[in-house]
């Protein structure tokens, strides 16, 4: 297990400069054409896959460097270029970890690489759990998928929402019910492949921020998957509805706690890139306040402008080393007694809202324009209190981890 450190090493530091140079030099400039366009970045992608940061290896480098810092710092950087596009890039990445976390190899072989495609043809996935009904609240899922045993092919019913990259997806993986008396815990995850019938795109959603991110409705009617799509296979998953039965008899807690270690792993993940989109903003108001003058000086020679970045700077640093201390409890299989992965999320995600907000008064009026990129990270931002979890149930998490007790 590696030590707890803050000082990436020589191959971390490169990996970081080369992401940077790709976030400063590809990533920025296109920013501001894709968020008016509001479409997917394909060529921004394709460029990702030819240098190798758009594919399997490179997320599963960072993903397994035993320090815990890889994917952290990948996001930092990426998501500092532009919040739309890096998750145009990124959002494969969280489907395909769906699949490593729940798949066999022989699935994990299957699909991942038609997930990302080929450098001349590069695909997508989307990941597909939120429903209408069914957000925080996540056991009220209503899709189910029902067995057909004679074909052994599953068929899936009901609607999706919110899906990143949902119905332009190579690859869908899907969250349904398969046993409606087990709440979260009959719930099972499939591979829809390509060109599945029945799989359709709903409504595309226009956002607020992260335009350049495509999200939309996914509609499941009579989608037929053959049985090999299972996550994980039937027999594990009959092994461990059998388990879930007897334990919802017994009282239920240690699978309830299996999933909750999972999503603590995840979510610093996403406060790493809240910080991105931070250190960014904060980045263009330093700039701009040593730069701009009134009444004859520089606005940041007052105090009120100074303290504010000041303030500002040490909300990033200290929500980097929430995320940072939680990625690194993650890969070393500490047990995440005070809900810190929770934690990371919630306070990086509140940073980057705060700090973007901040970053657009020290602009003035061409912080309020979209001349200035502040005005796109400020709205960027907002997702991330939102997404993966809002802070609200964040706060829940870990409100319940340190009393345990279920308050609501
Ligand atoms: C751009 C975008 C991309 C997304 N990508 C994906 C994706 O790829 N795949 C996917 O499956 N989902 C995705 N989501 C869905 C996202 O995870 C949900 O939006 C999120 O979980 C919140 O669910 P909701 O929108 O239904 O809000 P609701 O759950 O309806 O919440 C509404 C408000 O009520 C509050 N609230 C709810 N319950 C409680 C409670 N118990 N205590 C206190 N407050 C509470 C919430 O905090 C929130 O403020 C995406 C969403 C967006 C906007």
């Amino acid at each position: 297990m590696a030590e707890f450190t803050m000082e990436l090493n020589d191959e971390q530091r490169e990996v970081r400069d080369w992401l940077h140079g790709f976030a400063a030099d590809v990533i920025r400039p296109a920013a501001a054409e894709w968020d008016e366009r509001e479409e997917t970045p394909w060529p921004v992608i394709q460029e990702a896959a030819k240098l190798g940061i758009y594919s399997l290896d490179f997320y599963a480098q960072q993903y397994f460097d035993p320090t815990g810092l890889g994917i952290p710092m990948a996001m930092e950087e990426l998501f500092w270029g532009d919040a739309g596009i890096a998750l145009s890039i990124v959002g494969t990445g969280l489907a395909a970890v769906g699949v490593l976390a729940n798949g066999t190899e022989e699935q994990i072989g299957t699909w991942i690489p038609q997930m990302y495609g080929d450098v001349n043809d590069v695909k997508v996935a989307a990941f597909c759990s939120s429903e209408p009904d069914a957000g925080s609240d996540v056991a009220s899922m209503r899709t189910r998928a029902v067995y057909d045993e004679a074909k052994d092919e599953w068929i899936l019913n009901g609607t999706k929402t919110w899906a990143t990259n949902g119905g332009i997806a190579n690859v869908h993986v899907v969250v349904a019910v398969v046993d409606p008396e087990l709440g979260s815990k009959g719930h099972a995850s499939f591979i829809v492949p390509p060109n599945t019938p029945g799989l359709s795109q709903g409504q595309k959603f226009k956002k607020h921020g992260i335009r350049a991110s495509h999200t939309a409705e996914v509609v499941l009617e009579d989608a037929r998957v053959p049985g090999s799509c299972l996550l994980g296979g039937k027999e594990k998953l009959d092994e461990r509805l059998a388990r879930a039965r007897e334990r919802a008899k017994a009282g239920g807690e240690r699978v309830k706690n299996a999933a909750m270690a999972t999503f603590e792993a995840s979510r610093p993940a996403v406060g790493a890139m809240a910080v991105g989109t931070a250190r960014a903003a904060y980045e263009v108001a330093l700039d701009y306040a040593k730069t701009r003058e009134q009444f004859g000086r520089p606005i940041i020679d007052n105090q009120g402008v100074a303290f504010q970045l000041a303030d500002m700077r040490t909300s990033i640093d200290a929500a980097r080393l929430l995320v940072w201390r939680a990625s690194w409890m993650a890969i070393s299989g500490k047990q995440f007694t005070a809900a810190e992965g929770s934690m990371s999320k919630l306070f990086a995600s509140e940073t980057a809202k705060k700090v973007t907000a901040q970053a657009v008064q020290i602009l003035g009026g061409n912080g309020y324009t979209r001349e200035y990129p502040v005005e796109r990270m400020h709205r960027d931002a907002a997702i991330y209190t939102i997404f993966e979890g809002t802070s609200e149930i964040q706060r829940l998490v870990i409100a319940r981890t340190l009393s345990g007790m279920s308050i609501r």
